[in-house]
Order: C-alpha cells, then structure tokens, then sequence
C-alpha cells in the first residue's frame, strides 16, 4: 500500500477545489454566486444542475433554454423564478439581471465561441464547457473577449479537480517515482444514435478526439507540466458512413520538451477505454478508470491509491466562483483550452498530411 497523504496534504492536493476551507468563512453565510445554464441538455440536467444543489460557493439561478417546454419543468423543480429565464434571442438581457453572476455555457462545441462571447458581453463571467471551441481561432477570440469585458473565463475540465487525477498529477511533477519517460493514455466510448450532433461536424468541430480524446490529451498535459513539441496520428475508419463527418478511432503519438513521450488513442466505436498509466525511472502510477464521473480508481508499483469520490462539477463550479469571489486566477483558464485546442489541430493536421508536426 502506498503511503496515503494526511488531511492536511490531501487539501492542499485539492489546489483550492471544493473541499478546501474557504476564504470567505468569516461570514455565517458563504456568499454563492449565481449561475445560469445555457443548454439544457444531458450534462446540464443529469450533472450540473444536480451538482448545483450541494456547492458552497455556487446555486442554480437561471437557465438559457431553446425548448419552451424546459422552462417550466426546471422552474417548479429547481425554484427558478421567471425573470432569470431566457431563451438564445432573449439571452442578451441577462445583462441586466443581477442575480447571474456566472455563465455556463453547455451547448454543443461549435455554439461555444458565440454564448461566451455574448456573455462577457453582457458582463458575465464565463465557464464553458470542454472543448472550449472547435478551432484554436475561436477559443482565442473567446479569451480575447473575456480580457476585454475584464470578465474571467474558465474551461469545464472537472478532471483536474478529482483526487485520483490530482495525485497522479502530484506524483509526476514531484518526481516521487523518478524521471517521467512515457505515457499510455485512451478514453474512448461507444457512441450510439447515428443522428446526434456529436456526429456532425459544423457543431461537434471533430469526432472523438473532440469528445473524450481530449481527456487523455489533458491526462498528458497535467502529469508533464508541459506542452507537446511533435505530435505524429493515425486515423482508423471502419464506419465511413456513421463516421461520415467526425473521426471514429485516432491514435496518436506526442513528444515533448523533456523528452517523455504519450502513446494515445481515443475511440467512437468501443467501449472500455478509459485509462492512463505513467512510467517513470522508478516505477509507474495508473488510473483506470481515469475519467469518469465516480468510481476512478488508481494503482502504483508500490500498491493501491484510495481518495473520496467527489462530485467533480461541484469542486469545478465553487472553485470558479472562489476564484471569482477572490478574484484569483483559475487552474483552467481560457488559456488551458486553448492548449488542448492547439494540440487537437496538429492532430487533424498530422492525420490530413500524413507526416508528423512540430507544434
Ligand atoms: P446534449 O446533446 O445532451 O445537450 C445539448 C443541448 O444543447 C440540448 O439542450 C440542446 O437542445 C441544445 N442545443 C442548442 N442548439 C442545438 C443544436 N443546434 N443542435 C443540438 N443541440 C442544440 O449534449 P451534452 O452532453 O449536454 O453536451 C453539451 C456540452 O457539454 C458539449 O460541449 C460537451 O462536450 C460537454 N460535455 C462535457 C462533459 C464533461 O464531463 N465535462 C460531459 C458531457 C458533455
């Protein structure tokens, strides 16, 4: 059994996510920001909304929804009073309504850019869900937007607040196994209806590379500390026609500055792939699985890892608002999708032209 961190250093694994003591505990009350949800979907009522129901910092105080029919069924169930409920004309309004603070932008991936935009527009705060756009172009005028309304945006990556993540991430970057040499990762899913967004380009921007790849990507990126210098990928299609538009299965290969080299891969046509593992001089860590909502679980050579399971979107959404709240920068800012974003194109890139590309 590996030796297992105290309470004192588990907190400090939390880099300020929920469970850490609040700063603005001299109150009775914690202040909660308000938060309004764009798109009503499967993540928003399943996850978010939920989530919304146990934060410290945060609360449900508005939704942005295209379908009527959605207004009132939140309503009665989350007591959302009628003047915080919009609809994609009526958004802008949301200017002037006091009680949102914050912005939750969980539409599909090519109607990022422009509900982030309009938000920091309307003076809001800003988070938005991964992948924060489907081009590096979009995500930067994103972060170009926030900076000029002097709003804060940040990216729906809940993996880099979940204990497991963290520890591996302390693991690598402390050097507790040694040198880091090589990196397996893969998330991958089997994906169902053929007639999903998520199947068409002009509003998922990519396939599963965009979807879940990005996981694993992150996975890369969070245990190195560093940004990939080459990256070489392959495309496998066995669906031409389901996969008309997006990618089904990418592996791809990422060396970077140190010389650690990540072996990935994400896939639309199976299940199961779901997992990370770290080599270093001295032994290796793993999580597998690695990115689900609940239930990670992780093993090193030196035996078993064991945390709390969290709500992930609650630690994301209260440390948004307390970075909000003491305006303090946030772990995954704008500019940490915009890595991903960077990344995923030399990925396309390397596939298109068949050759590796120096990023
Ligand atoms: P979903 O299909 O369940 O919901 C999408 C919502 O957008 C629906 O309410 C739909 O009505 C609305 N919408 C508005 N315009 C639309 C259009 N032109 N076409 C289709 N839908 C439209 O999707 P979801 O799973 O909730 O995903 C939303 C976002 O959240 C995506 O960016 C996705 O990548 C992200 N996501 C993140 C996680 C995570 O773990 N962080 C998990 C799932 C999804």
């Amino acid at each position: 059994m590996i030796a297992q961190p105290n309470r004192r250093q588990f907190l400090s694994t939390m880099a300020g996510a929920a469970i850490a003591p609040t700063i603005i505990a001299a109150d009775t009350k914690p202040k909660k920001l308000g938060y309004a949800l764009v798109g009503l979907g499967g993540l928003s009522t399943n996850q978010i909304a939920p989530a919304l129901q146990t934060t410290q910092h945060s609360r449900l105080a508005g939704i942005v929804t295209g379908t009527p029919a959605k207004e009132k069924v939140w309503a009665e169930k989350y007591g959302i009073p009628e003047k915080n409920i919009y609809n994609y004309e009526t958004f802008d309004q949301i200017a002037d309504n006091p009680d949102i603070d914050v912005v939750y932008v969980v539409l599909p991936n090519s109607m990022h850019r422009e509900f982030t935009e309009r938000a920091a527009k309307a003076g809001k705060h800003v988070l938005c869900e991964k992948p924060m756009a489907t081009s590096v172009n979009d995500a930067e005028a994103m972060i170009a937007a926030c900076k000029n309304a002097k709003r804060k945006l940040a990216i729906g990556y809940r993996c880099q607040f979940e204990p497991y993540n963290l520890e591996c991430k302390r693991l690598a970057r402390e050097k507790v196994f040694g040198d880091l040499r090589m990196i397996d990762a893969g998330f991958g899913f089997r994906s169902g209806n053929p007639n999903q967004w998520r199947l068409k380009h002009a509003l998922a921007g990519g396939g599963a590379l965009m979807d879940v790849g990005i996981y694993a990507l992150q996975a890369c990126r969070y245990l190195t500390g560093e940004e990939p210098s080459v990256i070489s990928a392959t495309e496998v299609k066995t669906d031409p026609v389901k996969f008309k538009e997006v990618d089904e299965t990418i592996l791809w290969n990422m060396t970077f500055p140190s010389g650690v080299v990540a072996n990935c891969n994400t896939t639309y046509k199976f299940s199961g792939v779901n997992r990370f593992r770290a080599f270093a001089d001295n032994g290796w860590f793993s999580l597998e699985p690695a990115y689900s909502y609940h239930g990670i679980k992780g093993r090193t050579s030196k035996g078993e890892l064991s945390f709390e399971d969290i709500d992930q979107f609650a630690a994301e959404m209260d440390d948004f608002s307390r970075c909000i709240l003491e305006d303090k920068d946030s772990i995954v800012p704008g500019e940490e999708g915009l890595k991903d974003m960077i990344a995923i194109e030399a990925i396309y890139k390397s596939i298109r032209t068949g050759t590796e590309v120096k990023v």
